[in-house]
């Protein structure tokens, strides 16, 4: 596998200005003989397809939700990062840039996060243009706000509804190309495997999910958004039907996967309150710019309402360890924060699994109807879950897996080790290196969609030059024969055992093993019980129902087998991973105050890992990170 990172030359500011001119265009006229899958139709499929829609190419779009206005991203709650400096706070593009670097711990590549940096004001205009409802000033400026690892206030924000507003002014855009036939939108339809055809990407496989019809599309490239993989540990902030199975088949198919390590714990998350749970509710982190993060002194005072343990016997540890960020230091740290406190028996609530986040002293000075208005509707989210009024109590947050840094490897132009096949939004690995700050995935996906992938998809498209092959040709028809033949396992498989409780299994194994915390023992065991498991599962599982309709269960059995074969190349990454870097916490490797202690010398590169045939061990490569504008420091929060 080569990974040829194609970074262009020049300054770091110069690179994506040069790399624009030097790339070769499709002309107008011509664009129409090309043909364009893009799988997901969330804010980086959807501003994907959009804009490629609109600038001529043939799309078909596919998601599996009834409508692109239920992919997961609306659920995006806090807001999108945008150096736009209208605070006049010392915000830039290079300041931008710096905090994302140092905030992934020095994990991610300069180039890419540059360019980011570099369109994110450009993201802002678009989304105003097509009539996002931004929060404004009373001058009528966007209004902004701070977002954990940033010490200016860069994050514009629609309420605690940002993606969904994100997502319906993506969504409006692609309604045009879907009217006008530029787009052809697929929903309900599963993509279940990539067709791979002389070394490049040119088709995908799809399940029907409502008539169970298994078909074959063919393209002239394949452009997979198709979210993150935190599903994988059963209990996430994800939306239930987040998957891997689209990233994952890719790799099976030849395409490198990046640093399945990398998951995002979020500190701010209503702790799980039994064994029932199917999801876990964020609270997002803007609720750390008013509220204040602490636990209990004394661990006799924990089960004490909050309103009856005075000031002087709180400790607000945050603000204490980290007195520079405070309650806005970035997720990791957050995160691992409040792990220490309820490891050290100082945690509130159920088990002892939460810590106090505190809206009194915000209340005090701006009044209720203030905070009612920026945080309104996670106020009340909260209220429907807990039955508590935060207003005067206040929350109780713990940690929970949120987002997933790791994905599927690409090079500059967003392009997979498998040519044609390109990759957008969170299910690649590009900009966020071992931890992801806030606000900055939206960045990320509406960057890759609006911005980056209309440029770089039409190098490809002109150096290949037009021909989509025939989708019904001999390679399509065997990759259709092999999904055939899967969903006939999984539906004949006569056992006892529902696909949920491996996928419930497995989110205790994953939680457990390679959770907040990580070791070598323990992620040597988690290999085993996830081996264990999978055997298991090819023995025992059970799918109710037929192929020939929807079937829930059948569509689940299929993402859990992924996520089981997923779960252990994480953990096998995690193990072969030998450091601390953000959100992958090797407990072998901390300082004496318990911060992540890195290895620059040995791991200051992406892990990417090559399927080597089913039954056989992957081989991991390695892509070398070069810092030439950022020095490598240890991250200090203080
Ligand atoms: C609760 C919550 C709050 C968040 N808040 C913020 C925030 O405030 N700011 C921020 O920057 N980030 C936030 N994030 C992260 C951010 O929302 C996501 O990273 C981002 O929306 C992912 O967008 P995406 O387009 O890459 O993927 P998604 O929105 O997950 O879309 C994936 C698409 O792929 C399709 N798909 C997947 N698999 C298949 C398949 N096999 N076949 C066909 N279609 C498929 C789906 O149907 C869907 O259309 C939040 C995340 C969560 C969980």
């Amino acid at each position: 596998m080569i990974l040829d990172a194609k970074i262009p030359a020049g300054t770091l500011s110069e690179k994506w200005d040069n790399h624009r001119f030097s790339m070769k265009l499709v002309n107008p006229a011509n664009k129409r003989k090309y043909r364009i899958i893009v799988v997901g139709s969330g804010l980086a499929g959807g501003s994907a397809a959009a804009t490629l829609g609109e600038l001529g190419y043939n799309v078909n779009c596919f998601c599996y939700q009834d409508s692109p206005r239920r992919a997961h991203s609306i659920a995006a709650q806090g807001g999108i990062n945008g150096a736009k400096n209208y605070q006049n706070d010392g915000d830039s593009i290079h300041r931008l840039f710096y905090d994302t670097v140092k905030g992934g711990d020095f994990r991610s590549r300069e180039a890419n996060v540059y360019r980011l940096a570099q369109v994110s004001g450009n993201i802002i205009d678009q989304c105003v243009a097509q009539g996002v409802p931004f929060a404004r000033e009373y001058g009528g400026l966007l209004a902004n706000r701070s977002f954990g690892g940033a010490q200016v206030s860069r994050t514009f924000y629609a309420r605690g509804q940002t993606g969904q507003q994100l997502l319906l002014g993506a969504y409006s855009s692609l309604s045009r190309q879907i009217a006008s036939g530029q787009v052809k939108m697929h929903n309900r339809h599963e993509m279940l495997d990539l067709v791979v055809v002389n070394g490049h990407a040119k088709g995908i496989i799809t399940r029907n999910l409502i008539t169970g019809a298994i078909e074959s599309w063919s393209a002239d490239a394949v452009i997979l958004a198709t979210g993150g993989y935190g599903n994988a540990y059963f209990l996430s902030t994800n939306a239930t039907g987040c998957n891997v199975t689209a990233a994952f088949r890719a790799y099976k198919r030849g395409a490198g996967f990046a640093n399945p390590c990398y998951t995002q714990i979020h500190p701010t998350c209503i702790p799980v309150a039994g064994d029932h749970q199917s999801k876990l509710t964020l609270m997002s982190e803007s609720l750390r710019n008013d509220g204040r993060v602490w636990v209990p002194k004394d661990p006799a005072d924990c089960n004490k309402s909050p309103d009856r343990i005075p000031e002087e016997a709180r400790d607000y540890y945050l603000e204490r360890k980290y007195p520079s960020f405070g309650n806005l230091a970035p997720r990791d740290i957050s995160s691992r924060s409040a792990k220490e406190a309820c490891d050290n028996g100082l945690g509130v609530g159920p088990g002892g699994r939460g810590v106090y986040l505190d809206f009194s002293d915000a209340i005090d000075r701006f009044g209720e109807s203030m905070i009612r208005e920026r945080y309104g509707n996670l106020f009340q989210m909260y209220e429907r879950i807990t039955g508590e009024n935060a207003y005067s109590r206040p929350m109780r947050i713990y940690p929970a897996i949120h987002y997933t840094m790791g994905g599927l490897w690409v090079d500059y132009n967003l392009m997979s080790t498998l040519p044609g096949c390109f990759v957008l939004g969170e299910a690649n690995f590009s900009d966020h290196g071992a931890n992801r700050l806030g606000a900055s995935a939206l960045m990320q996906g509406l960057s890759d969609g609006y911005f980056v992938i209309p440029y770089t998809v039409a190098n490809y498209l002109a150096e290949e030059g037009a021909g989509a092959p025939d989708p019904d040709g001999p390679i399509f028809k065997e990759a259709i024969d092999q999904v055939r033949e899967r969903v006939a396992g999984y539906l004949s498989s006569g056992g006892k055992r529902s696909s949920r409780s491996y996928h419930k299994e497995l989110g205790h194994i994953m939680w457990e093993f390679a959770g907040m915390a990580r070791n070598a023992s323990g992620l040597q065991k988690a290999i085993g019980l996830i081996q264990d498991l999978k055997e298991d599962f090819s023995q025992n599982l059970a799918v109710p129902g037929k192929g020939e309709h929807l079937n829930a269960e059948l569509e689940r059995a299929s993402r859990t087998e992924d996520f089981l074969d997923f779960g252990e190349l994480l953990c096998r990454d995690a193990l072969e991973r030998d450091e601390s870097c953000g959100g992958h916490f090797r407990e072998e490797h901390q300082t004496a105050e318990g911060e992540a202690l890195r290895d620059d010398e040995n791991f200051s590169h992406a892990a990417v890992w090559e399927h080597n045939g089913q039954g056989k061990e992957p081989t991991r490569h390695k892509e070398d990170l070069h810092f030439e504008n950022v020095k490598l420091a240890v991250r200090s929060y203080k």
